[in-house]
Protein backbone atom coordinates (compact mmCIF):
# COMPACT_ATOMS: atom_id res chain seq x y z
CA UNK A 1 0.00 0.00 0.00
CA UNK A 2 1.57 3.23 -0.62
CA UNK A 3 1.32 6.63 1.48
CA UNK A 4 -1.54 8.28 -0.27
CA UNK A 5 -3.97 4.91 0.26
CA UNK A 6 -2.95 5.20 3.98
CA UNK A 7 -4.25 8.80 4.51
CA UNK A 8 -7.76 9.98 4.05
CA UNK A 9 -8.82 12.30 1.31
CA UNK A 10 -11.37 15.14 2.13
CA UNK A 11 -12.82 16.63 -1.32
CA UNK A 12 -14.88 19.26 -1.78
CA UNK A 13 -17.70 20.17 -4.25
CA UNK A 14 -19.07 23.13 -2.89
CA UNK A 15 -18.80 25.31 0.04
CA UNK A 16 -15.48 26.91 -0.14
CA UNK A 17 -14.72 30.12 -1.96
CA UNK A 18 -18.75 30.70 -1.56
CA UNK A 19 -21.48 30.71 1.07
CA UNK A 20 -23.92 27.68 0.01
CA UNK A 21 -24.18 24.06 -1.79
CA UNK A 22 -22.07 22.63 1.34
CA UNK A 23 -21.07 19.48 0.13
CA UNK A 24 -17.98 17.30 1.17
CA UNK A 25 -16.38 13.87 0.17
CA UNK A 26 -14.63 11.68 3.29
CA UNK A 27 -12.41 9.32 1.51
CA UNK A 28 -10.60 6.43 2.79
CA UNK A 29 -9.21 3.37 0.41
CA UNK A 30 -12.55 2.26 -1.34
CA UNK A 31 -15.21 3.86 1.24
CA UNK A 32 -16.35 7.28 0.98
CA UNK A 33 -19.56 9.58 3.00
CA UNK A 34 -20.85 12.66 1.65
CA UNK A 35 -21.40 15.37 4.33
CA UNK A 36 -24.09 17.61 3.43
CA UNK A 37 -25.99 18.23 0.26
CA UNK A 38 -26.84 21.64 0.38
CA UNK A 39 -27.92 24.25 -2.47
CA UNK A 40 -26.91 27.83 -3.25
CA UNK A 41 -29.41 30.55 -5.04
CA UNK A 42 -28.67 31.94 -8.15
CA UNK A 43 -27.07 34.92 -9.28
CA UNK A 44 -28.50 37.62 -11.53
CA UNK A 45 -26.98 36.22 -14.83
CA UNK A 46 -29.22 32.65 -14.24
CA UNK A 47 -32.85 34.45 -15.65
CA UNK A 48 -35.06 31.57 -14.35
CA UNK A 49 -33.37 29.55 -12.48
CA UNK A 50 -34.74 28.19 -9.31
CA UNK A 51 -31.78 26.62 -7.57
CA UNK A 52 -27.45 25.96 -7.84
CA UNK A 53 -26.29 22.84 -7.19
CA UNK A 54 -23.46 20.57 -7.39
CA UNK A 55 -22.00 19.12 -10.18
CA UNK A 56 -22.59 15.60 -8.82
CA UNK A 57 -20.35 13.74 -11.44
CA UNK A 58 -17.55 12.72 -8.70
CA UNK A 59 -20.20 10.79 -6.50
CA UNK A 60 -21.62 9.16 -9.66
CA UNK A 61 -18.61 8.11 -10.54
CA UNK A 62 -17.75 6.49 -7.42
CA UNK A 63 -21.06 5.23 -6.47
CA UNK A 64 -20.66 1.90 -5.28
CA UNK A 65 -17.62 3.44 -2.51
CA UNK A 66 -20.56 5.90 -1.10
CA UNK A 67 -21.38 4.47 2.39
CA UNK A 68 -23.84 7.19 3.49
CA UNK A 69 -24.60 10.86 3.32
CA UNK A 70 -24.68 12.56 6.91
CA UNK A 71 -26.48 15.50 7.22
CA UNK A 72 -25.06 18.21 9.89
CA UNK A 73 -28.88 20.74 9.93
CA UNK A 74 -31.23 21.27 7.87
CA UNK A 75 -30.61 24.66 6.21
CA UNK A 76 -30.77 24.53 2.24
CA UNK A 77 -27.54 25.40 1.77
CA UNK A 78 -26.86 22.22 3.48
CA UNK A 79 -29.72 19.76 2.61
CA UNK A 80 -31.31 22.04 -0.53
CA UNK A 81 -29.60 19.46 -3.20
CA UNK A 82 -30.52 16.19 -1.01
CA UNK A 83 -33.68 14.85 -3.37
CA UNK A 84 -31.25 15.88 -6.94
CA UNK A 85 -28.05 13.87 -5.14
CA UNK A 86 -30.65 10.87 -4.35
CA UNK A 87 -32.25 10.84 -7.70
CA UNK A 88 -28.24 9.77 -8.62
CA UNK A 89 -27.66 7.53 -5.77
CA UNK A 90 -31.51 6.51 -4.59
CA UNK A 91 -29.66 3.66 -1.81
CA UNK A 92 -27.22 5.31 -0.19
CA UNK A 93 -28.42 5.79 3.75
CA UNK A 94 -28.63 9.46 4.86
CA UNK A 95 -28.07 10.09 8.80
CA UNK A 96 -29.78 13.30 10.05
CA UNK A 97 -31.21 14.93 13.07
CA UNK A 98 -34.80 14.83 13.96
CA UNK A 99 -35.81 17.89 12.93
CA UNK A 100 -33.16 17.82 9.73
CA UNK A 101 -35.03 14.37 9.21
CA UNK A 102 -39.12 16.25 9.37
CA UNK A 103 -37.55 18.85 7.18
CA UNK A 104 -35.80 16.31 4.50
CA UNK A 105 -39.20 14.38 4.20
CA UNK A 106 -40.90 17.33 3.44
CA UNK A 107 -38.69 18.25 0.50
CA UNK A 108 -38.89 14.31 -0.71
CA UNK A 109 -42.49 14.47 -1.05
CA UNK A 110 -42.03 16.97 -4.10
CA UNK A 111 -39.90 14.41 -5.17
CA UNK A 112 -42.38 11.55 -5.46
CA UNK A 113 -40.03 9.22 -7.22
CA UNK A 114 -37.10 9.11 -4.45
CA UNK A 115 -37.73 6.43 -1.71
CA UNK A 116 -35.24 7.30 0.65
CA UNK A 117 -36.46 7.10 4.14
CA UNK A 118 -33.53 9.18 6.51
CA UNK A 119 -32.18 7.86 9.36
CA UNK A 120 -32.87 9.91 12.51
CA UNK A 121 -29.96 10.06 14.89
CA UNK A 122 -29.55 11.81 18.15
CA UNK A 123 -26.42 13.74 19.03
CA UNK A 124 -23.90 11.41 21.03
CA UNK A 125 -24.94 8.63 18.92
CA UNK A 126 -22.08 6.63 17.48
CA UNK A 127 -23.02 4.71 14.20
CA UNK A 128 -20.36 2.73 12.42
CA UNK A 129 -19.95 2.87 8.82
CA UNK A 130 -17.40 0.61 7.16
CA UNK A 131 -13.99 1.72 8.20
CA UNK A 132 -15.43 5.26 10.02
CA UNK A 133 -16.69 5.36 13.08
CA UNK A 134 -19.53 8.83 12.97
CA UNK A 135 -20.50 10.68 16.39
CA UNK A 136 -22.72 13.06 16.26
CA UNK A 137 -22.32 15.95 18.57
CA UNK A 138 -24.70 18.91 19.20
CA UNK A 139 -24.09 22.29 18.60
CA UNK A 140 -25.78 25.29 18.40
CA UNK A 141 -26.88 27.11 15.38
CA UNK A 142 -30.10 29.14 14.35
CA UNK A 143 -31.67 25.98 13.76
CA UNK A 144 -32.29 23.41 16.17
CA UNK A 145 -30.91 19.76 15.18
CA UNK A 146 -27.56 21.13 14.47
CA UNK A 147 -25.05 18.92 15.00
CA UNK A 148 -20.94 18.40 14.40
CA UNK A 149 -19.58 15.15 13.70
CA UNK A 150 -16.48 13.49 15.18
CA UNK A 151 -15.44 10.69 12.50
CA UNK A 152 -12.85 7.64 13.78
CA UNK A 153 -10.89 6.75 10.76
CA UNK A 154 -8.44 4.40 10.36
CA UNK A 155 -6.14 7.58 10.60
CA UNK A 156 -7.46 9.73 13.29
CA UNK A 157 -10.21 11.45 14.45
CA UNK A 158 -11.47 14.06 12.41
CA UNK A 159 -13.62 16.76 13.55
CA UNK A 160 -16.11 18.59 11.58
CA UNK A 161 -18.32 21.40 13.77
CA UNK A 162 -20.83 21.80 10.69
CA UNK A 163 -22.02 24.91 11.20
CA UNK A 164 -22.11 26.16 14.61
CA UNK A 165 -22.07 28.91 17.45
CA UNK A 166 -21.50 28.98 21.01
CA UNK A 167 -24.95 29.85 22.74
CA UNK A 168 -24.28 29.62 26.67
CA UNK A 169 -28.47 30.10 26.56
CA UNK A 170 -29.89 28.36 24.19
CA UNK A 171 -33.78 28.75 23.71
CA UNK A 172 -33.88 24.48 24.12
CA UNK A 173 -32.01 25.02 27.23
CA UNK A 174 -29.57 22.27 25.50
CA UNK A 175 -26.00 23.77 25.29
CA UNK A 176 -23.50 22.88 22.98
CA UNK A 177 -21.65 19.76 24.44
CA UNK A 178 -18.52 21.29 25.40
CA UNK A 179 -17.27 18.41 27.59
CA UNK A 180 -17.95 15.30 24.81
CA UNK A 181 -15.57 17.85 22.70
CA UNK A 182 -13.05 17.98 25.44
CA UNK A 183 -13.35 14.25 25.58
CA UNK A 184 -13.03 14.06 22.58
CA UNK A 185 -9.89 16.62 22.07
CA UNK A 186 -8.21 14.17 24.62
CA UNK A 187 -8.01 11.11 22.36
CA UNK A 188 -6.31 13.56 19.55
CA UNK A 189 -8.14 15.50 16.89
CA UNK A 190 -6.25 14.82 13.40
CA UNK A 191 -8.02 17.16 11.09
CA UNK A 192 -10.60 19.90 12.09
CA UNK A 193 -12.54 21.46 9.54
CA UNK A 194 -14.66 25.05 10.70
CA UNK A 195 -17.42 27.17 10.09
CA UNK A 196 -15.69 30.36 8.47
CA UNK A 197 -18.42 32.32 8.35
CA UNK A 198 -18.16 35.19 11.29
CA UNK A 199 -14.30 34.30 11.03
CA UNK A 200 -13.75 38.00 10.29
CA UNK A 201 -16.11 39.42 13.56
CA UNK A 202 -14.03 39.62 16.63
CA UNK A 203 -15.68 38.99 19.93
CA UNK A 204 -18.84 36.88 20.61
CA UNK A 205 -21.49 36.53 18.66
CA UNK A 206 -25.03 37.25 20.92
CA UNK A 207 -27.11 34.60 22.39
CA UNK A 208 -30.38 34.05 20.78
CA UNK A 209 -32.43 34.91 23.83
CA UNK A 210 -30.89 38.87 23.77
CA UNK A 211 -33.42 38.49 20.36
CA UNK A 212 -36.74 37.55 22.46
CA UNK A 213 -35.93 40.78 25.12
CA UNK A 214 -35.82 42.91 22.62
CA UNK A 215 -38.41 41.76 20.52
CA UNK A 216 -40.57 41.79 24.37
CA UNK A 217 -39.31 45.42 24.15
CA UNK A 218 -40.88 45.87 20.62
CA UNK A 219 -44.24 44.34 21.93
CA UNK A 220 -44.68 46.74 24.64
CA UNK A 221 -43.58 49.79 22.66
CA UNK A 222 -45.81 49.08 20.08
CA UNK A 223 -48.95 47.63 22.31
CA UNK A 224 -51.91 49.58 20.28
CA UNK A 225 -50.36 48.41 16.70
CA UNK A 226 -50.49 45.66 14.24
CA UNK A 227 -47.09 43.99 14.63
CA UNK A 228 -45.67 41.95 11.41
CA UNK A 229 -42.51 39.87 12.26
CA UNK A 230 -40.52 38.75 8.76
CA UNK A 231 -37.94 36.40 9.70
CA UNK A 232 -36.12 32.94 8.69
CA UNK A 233 -38.90 30.19 8.71
CA UNK A 234 -36.03 27.61 10.10
CA UNK A 235 -35.16 29.56 12.83
CA UNK A 236 -37.57 27.65 15.08
CA UNK A 237 -36.19 28.72 18.40
CA UNK A 238 -36.22 32.72 17.30
CA UNK A 239 -40.43 31.42 16.44
CA UNK A 240 -40.44 29.80 19.63
CA UNK A 241 -40.05 32.78 21.19
CA UNK A 242 -41.95 35.04 19.11
CA UNK A 243 -44.53 32.69 20.10
CA UNK A 244 -44.04 33.09 23.36
CA UNK A 245 -44.15 36.72 23.52
CA UNK A 246 -47.33 36.89 21.63
CA UNK A 247 -48.93 34.70 24.56
CA UNK A 248 -47.76 36.58 27.10
CA UNK A 249 -49.71 39.65 25.60
CA UNK A 250 -52.60 37.92 24.88
CA UNK A 251 -51.81 38.71 21.26
CA UNK A 252 -52.59 35.92 18.47
CA UNK A 253 -50.73 34.62 15.93
CA UNK A 254 -51.02 34.29 12.11
CA UNK A 255 -48.49 32.30 10.20
CA UNK A 256 -48.64 33.02 6.21
CA UNK A 257 -46.20 32.35 3.69
CA UNK A 258 -45.50 28.50 2.37
CA UNK A 259 -42.68 27.63 3.86
CA UNK A 260 -43.06 29.47 7.40
CA UNK A 261 -47.06 27.08 7.20
CA UNK A 262 -44.61 24.13 6.05
CA UNK A 263 -41.89 24.09 8.63
CA UNK A 264 -44.10 25.17 11.75
CA UNK A 265 -46.71 22.29 11.41
CA UNK A 266 -43.46 20.10 11.03
CA UNK A 267 -41.80 21.57 14.17
CA UNK A 268 -44.69 21.41 15.69
CA UNK A 269 -45.79 17.77 14.85
CA UNK A 270 -42.52 16.51 16.11
CA UNK A 271 -42.52 18.72 19.54
CA UNK A 272 -39.49 21.53 18.34
CA UNK A 273 -42.55 23.79 18.41
CA UNK A 274 -44.32 24.05 21.81
CA UNK A 275 -47.76 26.68 21.57
CA UNK A 276 -50.77 26.71 22.76
CA UNK A 277 -52.68 26.05 19.52
CA UNK A 278 -55.37 28.44 20.59
CA UNK A 279 -53.00 31.07 19.78
CA UNK A 280 -53.24 30.71 16.09
CA UNK A 281 -55.61 32.33 13.84
CA UNK A 282 -55.87 31.70 10.66
CA UNK A 283 -55.40 34.73 8.27
CA UNK A 284 -59.35 34.79 7.10
CA UNK A 285 -60.39 35.39 10.29
CA UNK A 286 -58.01 37.94 11.46
CA UNK A 287 -60.39 40.89 11.12
CA UNK A 288 -62.58 39.30 13.95
CA UNK A 289 -59.24 40.80 15.97
CA UNK A 290 -58.27 44.33 16.96
CA UNK A 291 -54.76 45.32 15.52
CA UNK A 292 -53.13 45.11 19.29
CA UNK A 293 -54.62 41.68 19.47
CA UNK A 294 -52.21 40.53 16.28
CA UNK A 295 -48.99 39.48 14.90
CA UNK A 296 -48.64 38.40 11.63
CA UNK A 297 -45.55 35.78 11.05
CA UNK A 298 -44.10 35.91 7.89
CA UNK A 299 -41.84 34.90 5.42
CA UNK A 300 -39.50 37.77 2.95
CA UNK A 301 -37.09 38.89 5.14
CA UNK A 302 -34.82 38.47 1.87
CA UNK A 303 -37.55 40.44 -0.26
CA UNK A 304 -37.73 37.43 -2.33
CA UNK A 305 -40.60 38.01 -5.22
CA UNK A 306 -43.60 35.92 -4.40
CA UNK A 307 -43.15 35.75 -0.37
CA UNK A 308 -45.62 36.81 2.03
CA UNK A 309 -44.56 40.36 3.21
CA UNK A 310 -43.20 41.15 -0.38
CA UNK A 311 -46.58 40.51 -1.69
CA UNK A 312 -48.11 42.70 1.39
CA UNK A 313 -45.93 45.32 0.74
CA UNK A 314 -47.06 45.23 -2.99
CA UNK A 315 -50.65 45.62 -1.79
CA UNK A 316 -51.30 41.88 -3.61
CA UNK A 317 -51.49 39.83 -0.16
CA UNK A 318 -55.40 40.63 -0.42
CA UNK A 319 -55.73 39.78 3.17
CA UNK A 320 -53.66 41.63 4.46
CA UNK A 321 -53.53 45.63 3.70
CA UNK A 322 -50.33 47.92 5.26
CA UNK A 323 -51.48 50.93 6.86
CA UNK A 324 -50.00 53.62 9.22
CA UNK A 325 -50.94 51.35 12.04
CA UNK A 326 -48.60 48.15 11.46
CA UNK A 327 -45.48 47.98 12.96
CA UNK A 328 -42.80 45.38 10.51
CA UNK A 329 -40.08 43.99 12.41
CA UNK A 330 -37.29 42.48 10.06
CA UNK A 331 -35.86 39.75 12.82
CA UNK A 332 -33.15 39.15 9.77
CA UNK A 333 -30.36 39.66 8.51
CA UNK A 334 -29.39 40.62 4.79
CA UNK A 335 -28.09 38.13 3.22
CA UNK A 336 -24.99 39.62 0.32
CA UNK A 337 -26.92 39.88 -2.65
CA UNK A 338 -30.03 40.84 -1.27
CA UNK A 339 -29.94 44.16 -0.54
CA UNK A 340 -31.89 45.64 -3.32
CA UNK A 341 -34.50 43.72 -3.10
CA UNK A 342 -34.78 44.51 0.78
CA UNK A 343 -34.52 48.22 0.07
CA UNK A 344 -37.21 47.97 -2.01
CA UNK A 345 -39.58 45.82 -0.08
CA UNK A 346 -38.85 48.44 3.02
CA UNK A 347 -39.57 51.20 0.35
CA UNK A 348 -43.13 50.26 -0.25
CA UNK A 349 -43.59 49.67 3.25
CA UNK A 350 -43.07 52.79 4.21
CA UNK A 351 -44.98 54.69 1.79
CA UNK A 352 -47.62 52.64 3.23
CA UNK A 353 -47.37 54.49 6.07
CA UNK A 354 -45.61 51.27 8.00
CA UNK A 355 -43.08 51.80 10.67
CA UNK A 356 -39.97 49.52 10.31
CA UNK A 357 -37.10 48.36 12.37
CA UNK A 358 -34.44 46.41 11.03
CA UNK A 359 -31.13 45.08 12.81
CA UNK A 360 -29.32 48.12 12.24
CA UNK A 361 -31.58 49.94 14.67
CA UNK A 362 -32.23 47.30 16.98
CA UNK A 363 -30.88 43.58 18.16
CA UNK A 364 -33.78 42.08 16.26
CA UNK A 365 -31.40 39.35 14.67
CA UNK A 366 -28.49 37.30 15.77
CA UNK A 367 -25.73 35.65 14.01
CA UNK A 368 -26.25 31.74 13.73
CA UNK A 369 -22.37 31.59 13.20
CA UNK A 370 -19.43 31.87 15.66
CA UNK A 371 -17.22 34.68 15.95
CA UNK A 372 -13.73 34.80 16.43
CA UNK A 373 -13.36 33.96 20.15
CA UNK A 374 -16.09 31.28 19.77
CA UNK A 375 -13.85 29.84 17.05
CA UNK A 376 -10.86 30.24 19.37
CA UNK A 377 -12.18 28.48 21.58
CA UNK A 378 -13.62 25.45 19.69
CA UNK A 379 -9.70 25.03 18.61
CA UNK A 380 -8.45 25.34 21.58
CA UNK A 381 -9.80 22.48 23.06
CA UNK A 382 -10.05 20.47 19.93
CA UNK A 383 -6.45 20.90 19.28
CA UNK A 384 -6.37 19.67 16.06
CA UNK A 385 -3.43 18.67 14.25
CA UNK A 386 -4.33 19.97 11.26
CA UNK A 387 -7.02 22.65 10.19
CA UNK A 388 -8.93 23.48 6.94
CA UNK A 389 -11.34 26.17 7.52
CA UNK A 390 -14.77 25.69 5.36
CA UNK A 391 -18.06 27.30 4.88
CA UNK A 392 -17.47 30.80 3.81
CA UNK A 393 -15.87 32.90 0.72
CA UNK A 394 -12.33 33.25 0.36
CA UNK A 395 -11.85 35.96 2.64
CA UNK A 396 -13.82 34.43 5.60
CA UNK A 397 -11.28 31.08 5.22
CA UNK A 398 -8.45 32.94 4.88
CA UNK A 399 -9.24 35.17 7.98
CA UNK A 400 -9.94 31.89 9.96
CA UNK A 401 -6.60 30.11 8.83
CA UNK A 402 -5.05 33.49 10.42
CA UNK A 403 -7.34 32.78 13.65
CA UNK A 404 -5.64 29.41 13.53
CA UNK A 405 -2.25 30.54 13.17
CA UNK A 406 -2.36 33.17 16.00
CA UNK A 407 -3.14 30.25 17.93
CA UNK A 408 0.12 29.02 17.08
CA UNK A 409 -0.78 26.60 14.51
CA UNK A 410 1.88 25.85 12.24
CA UNK A 411 1.39 27.42 8.52
CA UNK A 412 2.17 23.96 7.16
CA UNK A 413 -1.04 22.23 9.01
CA UNK A 414 -3.32 24.70 7.42
CA UNK A 415 -5.07 23.96 4.16
CA UNK A 416 -7.20 26.89 2.28
CA UNK A 417 -9.60 24.64 0.25
CA UNK A 418 -11.14 25.51 -3.19
CA UNK A 419 -14.29 23.74 -5.04
CA UNK A 420 -12.59 21.00 -6.89
CA UNK A 421 -9.64 20.22 -4.56
CA UNK A 422 -8.98 16.73 -2.97
CA UNK A 423 -6.89 16.91 0.38
CA UNK A 424 -4.96 14.25 1.87
CA UNK A 425 -4.17 13.79 5.23
CA UNK A 426 -1.51 11.03 7.09
CA UNK A 427 -0.60 10.94 10.35
CA UNK A 428 2.43 13.57 9.44
CA UNK A 429 1.24 15.63 6.80
CA UNK A 430 -1.11 17.37 5.10
CA UNK A 431 -1.59 18.82 1.31
CA UNK A 432 -3.44 19.36 -1.95
CA UNK A 433 -3.10 16.19 -3.45
CA UNK A 434 -5.40 16.98 -6.89
CA UNK A 435 -8.54 17.86 -7.77
CA UNK A 436 -12.06 16.03 -8.56
CA UNK A 437 -15.06 16.87 -11.26
CA UNK A 438 -16.92 19.89 -10.04
CA UNK A 439 -19.05 22.34 -11.19
CA UNK A 440 -22.58 23.86 -10.47
CA UNK A 441 -25.87 22.64 -12.23
CA UNK A 442 -28.92 24.71 -12.39
CA UNK A 443 -32.10 23.49 -11.25
CA UNK A 444 -35.64 24.90 -13.06
CA UNK A 445 -38.83 23.62 -11.79
CA UNK A 446 -37.57 20.00 -11.49
CA UNK A 447 -35.38 20.05 -14.97
CA UNK A 448 -31.68 19.64 -13.74
CA UNK A 449 -29.50 21.53 -16.92
CA UNK A 450 -25.56 22.39 -17.62
CA UNK A 451 -24.69 25.94 -16.19
CA UNK A 452 -24.33 27.69 -19.18
CA UNK A 453 -26.44 25.64 -21.32
CA UNK A 454 -28.63 25.83 -24.41
CA UNK A 455 -32.49 27.03 -22.62
CA UNK A 456 -29.60 29.38 -20.34
CA UNK A 457 -28.01 30.78 -23.17
CA UNK A 458 -31.12 31.45 -24.85
CA UNK A 459 -32.79 33.47 -21.98
CA UNK A 460 -29.80 35.32 -21.55
CA UNK A 461 -29.80 36.56 -25.02
CA UNK A 462 -33.81 36.84 -24.56
CA UNK A 463 -32.85 39.38 -21.97
CA UNK A 464 -30.27 41.09 -23.12
CA UNK A 465 -30.92 41.57 -27.02
CA UNK A 466 -34.26 40.62 -27.82
CA UNK A 467 -35.62 38.37 -30.30
CA UNK A 468 -36.48 38.52 -33.95
CA UNK A 469 -39.10 35.94 -35.54
CA UNK A 470 -39.24 35.38 -39.25
CA UNK A 471 -41.84 33.98 -41.09
CA UNK A 472 -41.45 33.09 -44.44
CA UNK A 473 -44.77 31.71 -46.59
CA UNK A 474 -43.83 29.19 -49.22
CA UNK A 475 -46.64 27.57 -51.72
CA UNK A 476 -46.90 23.72 -50.91
CA UNK A 477 -47.55 22.91 -54.61
CA UNK A 478 -44.14 24.33 -56.12
CA UNK A 479 -42.16 26.00 -52.88
CA UNK A 480 -41.44 28.81 -54.11
CA UNK A 481 -42.44 32.12 -52.44
CA UNK A 482 -45.82 33.58 -51.89
CA UNK A 483 -45.25 36.65 -50.34
CA UNK A 484 -42.17 38.85 -48.67
CA UNK A 485 -40.68 37.63 -45.55
CA UNK A 486 -42.66 38.59 -42.24
CA UNK A 487 -40.48 40.03 -39.60
CA UNK A 488 -41.45 40.58 -35.89
CA UNK A 489 -38.58 42.32 -33.21
CA UNK A 490 -39.38 42.65 -29.47
CA UNK A 491 -36.52 44.07 -26.95
CA UNK A 492 -34.35 45.28 -29.13
CA UNK A 493 -35.68 47.94 -32.23
CA UNK A 494 -39.21 49.19 -32.01
CA UNK A 495 -41.32 49.22 -35.19
CA UNK A 496 -42.72 52.73 -35.04
CA UNK A 497 -39.96 54.81 -36.13
CA UNK A 498 -38.40 51.74 -37.76
CA UNK A 499 -40.32 51.22 -40.70
CA UNK A 500 -37.57 51.89 -43.22
CA UNK A 501 -35.33 49.62 -41.35
CA UNK A 502 -37.74 46.61 -40.91
CA UNK A 503 -38.32 46.86 -45.28
CA UNK A 504 -34.55 46.95 -45.43
CA UNK A 505 -34.24 43.49 -43.59
CA UNK A 506 -37.10 42.25 -45.83
CA UNK A 507 -35.03 42.81 -48.93
CA UNK A 508 -32.06 41.61 -47.73
CA UNK A 509 -33.43 38.49 -46.62
CA UNK A 510 -35.50 38.45 -50.07
CA UNK A 511 -32.32 38.68 -51.75
CA UNK A 512 -31.05 35.98 -50.30
CA UNK A 513 -33.72 33.53 -50.00
CA UNK A 514 -35.42 34.13 -53.55
CA UNK A 515 -32.39 31.64 -55.09
CA UNK A 516 -33.18 29.05 -52.75
CA UNK A 517 -35.59 26.20 -53.38
CA UNK A 518 -37.32 24.68 -50.85
CA UNK A 519 -38.56 22.08 -53.05
CA UNK A 520 -34.68 20.38 -52.76
CA UNK A 521 -33.05 22.09 -50.28
CA UNK A 522 -33.12 21.01 -46.52
CA UNK A 523 -34.65 23.52 -44.64
CA UNK A 524 -32.58 23.51 -41.87
CA UNK A 525 -29.46 24.93 -44.15
CA UNK A 526 -32.68 27.72 -45.43
CA UNK A 527 -32.76 28.21 -42.08
CA UNK A 528 -29.29 28.87 -41.06
CA UNK A 529 -28.50 30.78 -43.83
CA UNK A 530 -31.33 33.38 -42.52
CA UNK A 531 -29.98 33.38 -39.18
CA UNK A 532 -26.45 34.18 -40.76
CA UNK A 533 -27.67 36.78 -42.63
CA UNK A 534 -29.87 38.83 -40.01
CA UNK A 535 -27.32 38.19 -37.11
CA UNK A 536 -25.01 40.11 -39.75
CA UNK A 537 -27.56 42.41 -40.68
CA UNK A 538 -28.93 43.65 -36.92
CA UNK A 539 -25.31 43.67 -35.52
CA UNK A 540 -24.19 46.07 -38.48
CA UNK A 541 -26.83 48.04 -38.02
CA UNK A 542 -27.50 48.12 -34.18
CA UNK A 543 -24.80 46.64 -32.64
CA UNK A 544 -27.60 43.62 -31.40
CA UNK A 545 -27.67 40.24 -31.64
CA UNK A 546 -31.07 39.09 -30.98
CA UNK A 547 -32.05 35.37 -30.49
CA UNK A 548 -33.42 34.52 -34.43
CA UNK A 549 -36.12 31.88 -35.05
CA UNK A 550 -36.99 31.48 -38.77
CA UNK A 551 -40.12 29.44 -39.13
CA UNK A 552 -40.82 28.34 -42.78
CA UNK A 553 -44.77 27.74 -43.39
CA UNK A 554 -46.42 26.22 -46.71
CA UNK A 555 -49.52 27.54 -48.17
CA UNK A 556 -51.83 26.14 -50.35
ZN1 LIG B 1 -24.61 26.75 6.22
ZN1 LIG C 1 -26.77 26.67 8.83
Amino acid sequence: MNKQQNGIKLSFLGGVGEVGKNLMVLEYNNEMLVIDSGLAFPSDDMPGIDIVIPDFTYLINNRQKIKAILITHGHEDHIGALPYLLRELPNVPVYASKLSVALIENKLKEHKKIKCKPICVKPKQVVKIGNFQVEFVKVTHSISGSMALAITTPVGVYFHTGDFKIDYTPIDGDAMDMVRLAEISRKGVLLLTADSTNAERPGFSMSERKVGATLDNLFVQNASKRIIIATFASNVHRIQQILNICEKYNRKIVFTGRSMLNICETAAKIGELNFNKEIVVDVNNMDKFEDSQICILCTGSQGEENSALTRMANGEFNKIEIGSNDYVIFSSSVIPGNEKEINNVINLLYSKGASIIYESLAEVHVSGHAYQEELKTIHTLLKPKFFVPVHGEYRHLKAHSNLAKDLGMNERNIVIPEIGDTITINKNVIKKSGTVPSGIKLVDGYEVSEAGGIVQRDRMQLAEEGICIVTITISAKNGSLTSKPDILTRGFMTIKGNEEMLEEVKDVLLNQIITANFKTQDWSMIKGNVKKTLQTYFFKKCKRKPLIIPIIIETN
